[in-house]
């Protein structure tokens, strides 16, 4: 309470760089007007330079994961990047295959972790808010 968000309405990309599509599910139903994301000025960007936020979903898989860094690097910044899901966080349970790079924070820096297979849209709303007043204090 009393904590100071960031000040701009924060617009997100989402990347899914090899998900089951669970996790992808659970964002897109964060984003619906049922949770009103766009009560805190949360909404989808039209590409990623108009992009403050990428939340990434699913193992980053070899083939993914230059797409993931290069997204990443036409966001202006300041940027930031949440990793949602187990997959997206360490690999899950694709970490160590011969596909996969385990987890998106070895191809980008990533801000904020949502675990859980797959997350509810509650926990990654929470998530959005918890990078926000981390970044509102300077963190
Ligand atoms: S964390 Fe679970 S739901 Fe999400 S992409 Fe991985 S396996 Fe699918």
């Amino acid at each position: 309470m009393g904590e100071k968000l960031i000040r701009y309405s924060p617009w997100l990309i989402h990347f899914n760089t090899g998900a089951c599509n669970g996790c992808d599910i659970e964002v897109l139903a964060a984003l619906t007007p049922f949770f009103d994301p766009e009560r805190m000025g949360v909404k989808l960007a039209p590409n990623p330079r108009h992009a403050d936020i990428m939340v990434v979903t699913g193992a980053v898989t070899k083939k993914a994961a230059s797409r993931l860094k290069r997204l990443y690097e036409q966001m202006p910044s300041p940027k930031y990047v949440i990793a949602v899901g187990a997959c997206a966080i360490s690999g899950g349970v694709f970490a160590g295959s011969y596909s996969t790079v385990s987890g998106a924070d070895k191809v980008v820096p990533v801000d904020m972790y949502v675990p859980g297979c797959p997350p509810k849209p509650e926990a990654i709303l929470d998530g959005i808010v918890k990078l926000l007043l981390k970044v509102g204090r300077g963190g």
